[in-house]
């Protein structure tokens, strides 16, 4: 197998973002979380790799030597260009880690230049002169300012970087860009040959992004946020490895049988619950009966083994702000959390036992839990059901014996019929 793009995420969330940007630009791509420890099976014909770590924070050195490793296990796939993914905002600290990753990974391919551009116009992340918009603020007015972990007080990026590496970063204007490829590609050239290590790019439409993506063939390391991945794709096409009418996001079929769990009580959720509750069996998990120590996921299991074959059933704690108010006053938020989380992490486990085939679970915490509990390493990223959120095929260990798909929610996404609409996206 050879893996056309190889790339790093300094988050999971941010992971999710790229892997879903490359399938819409038509590429077959995995997103794995962490670096595989075991030999591992991505499956067939995979164009690109994510691999989601969680260095946005973390020591540099630390930060440092997981990026190291990811590279390694990427080259060793075969991948011809690597993506060092970050977010649109560039969230990092005088120390790092997006300037200190970015070096150690040129130095590891030997390449001396590289670009920066965290542009994602869609979203309203722009670059003009260097400096980094949100919607129509500068970086350091935005809300990024007061980020608890990488506040963001100057837009400059060009300043930011430099303050976090060793070598030189130059400017690729707006005025260079709106010329087109050749032009970027001129710049790149002109500031390497001046000493300079790294280009930050600017970038303020769809359109721009595609002409860098295409002055960025002879680069072996681009960095930026997700926006950059709908302008590399056309390169690999250019040079003959990737189909031009390459589907992306065909799933193979899963088979089995169907559930839904609900972990987060955020809005959305809580009308989608309503919504599946009308029509399908349903399961209440009561934080108080788990914090009194009854076997809460042996009774939902019980319950769900003599209806599950009969179609989709829904298992949720998602309750009303009063209830949560409550159950929070009684027991604390972050021991309901936990022992909900550990609750619907083992039913996740019982019900694929129970030949669960196809598994919807909606809350970010929630589904961290269960992907943790089913041992799933990895995701092949498949059609989208609604924007954000795509079915999924678990890469995992041997806990999951049979192919399942999974659709991984984020508390807010998603209109109320997901849990409804959701099955029809898939092959049976
Ligand atoms: P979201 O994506 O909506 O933020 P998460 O799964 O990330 O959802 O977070 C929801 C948190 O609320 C989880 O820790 C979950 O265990 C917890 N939770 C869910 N239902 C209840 C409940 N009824 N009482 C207390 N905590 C709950």
């Amino acid at each position: 197998m050879t893996v056309l793009l190889g790339c790093i995420a300094d988050d999971f969330t941010g992971g999710t973002d790229l892997a879903g940007m490359l399938v819409k630009s038509g590429m077959r791509t995995v997103h794995l979380i962490g670096v595989p420890q075991d030999p591992i099976d991505l499956g067939e014909n995979i164009d690109a790799v994510v691999i989601a770590l969680k260095s946005r924070t973390t020591p540099v050195a630390e930060a440092v030597a997981e990026s190291l490793a990811a590279l390694c296990w990427l080259q060793q796939a075969g991948c011809r260009q690597f993506y060092f993914k970050y977010c649109s905002t560039f969230d990092s600290t005088p120390g790092g880690n997006i300037g200190p990753v970015a070096e150690a990974l040129m130095h590891a391919l030997d390449s001396r230049f590289t670009i920066a551009c965290p542009a994602f116009p869609a979203n309203g992340r722009t670059i003009y002169k260097g400096h980094l918009f949100v919607g129509d603020l500068l970086l350091s007015e935005s809300g990024m300012r007061h980020h608890p972990l990488t506040p963001m007080t100057d837009s400059s990026l060009v300043r930011v970087l430099q303050a976090q590496i060793k070598g030189k970063v130059g400017l690729t204007e707006y005025s260079t860009v709106l010329k087109g490829e050749d032009a970027i590609r001129a710049r790149f050239k002109a500031l390497q040959a001046a000493g300079y290590n790294f280009a930050v790019v600017d970038a303020l439409s769809n359109d721009d992004l595609m002409s860098i993506g295409a002055a960025c063939t002879d680069l072996a390391l681009v960095t930026a946020g997700s926006g950059l991945a709908l302008g590399l794709p056309q390169n690999f096409r250019r040079a003959g490895v990737l189909a031009d009418d390459q589907v992306a996001d065909s799933l193979p079929p899963t088979g089995g049988l169907r559930a839904v769990i609900a972990g987060s009580c955020s809005l959305a959720t809580q009308g989608q619950v309503r919504a599946m509750r009308e029509v399908h069996p349903s399961f209440h998990i009561d934080p108080f009966e788990l914090a009194r120590g009854r076997d809460v996921p042996g009774a939902a299991l019980d319950w769900a083994a003599s209806r599950i074959k009969d179609g989709p059933l829904l298992i949720y704690a998602t309750a009303m702000p009063e209830a949560l108010q409550a159950v929070h006053a009684l027991l604390g938020a972050e021991r309901a959390g936990r022992l909900v989380e550990e609750a619907l992490a083992a039913i996740a486990r019982g019900l694929v036992e129970q030949g669960v085939g196809k598994l919807i679970v909606a809350g970010g915490e929630t589904s961290g839990a269960v992907v943790l509990a089913l041992g799933v390493r990895g995701l092949r990223i498949g059609p989208e059901i609604d924007p954000g959120v795509p079915w999924t095929t678990a890469i995992s260990n041997d806990t999951v014996k049979r192919p399942l798909a999974l659709a991984l929610k984020s508390g807010n996404f998603g209109t109320p019929d997901f849990f409804l609409k959701a099955w029809s996206k898939l092959a049976s």
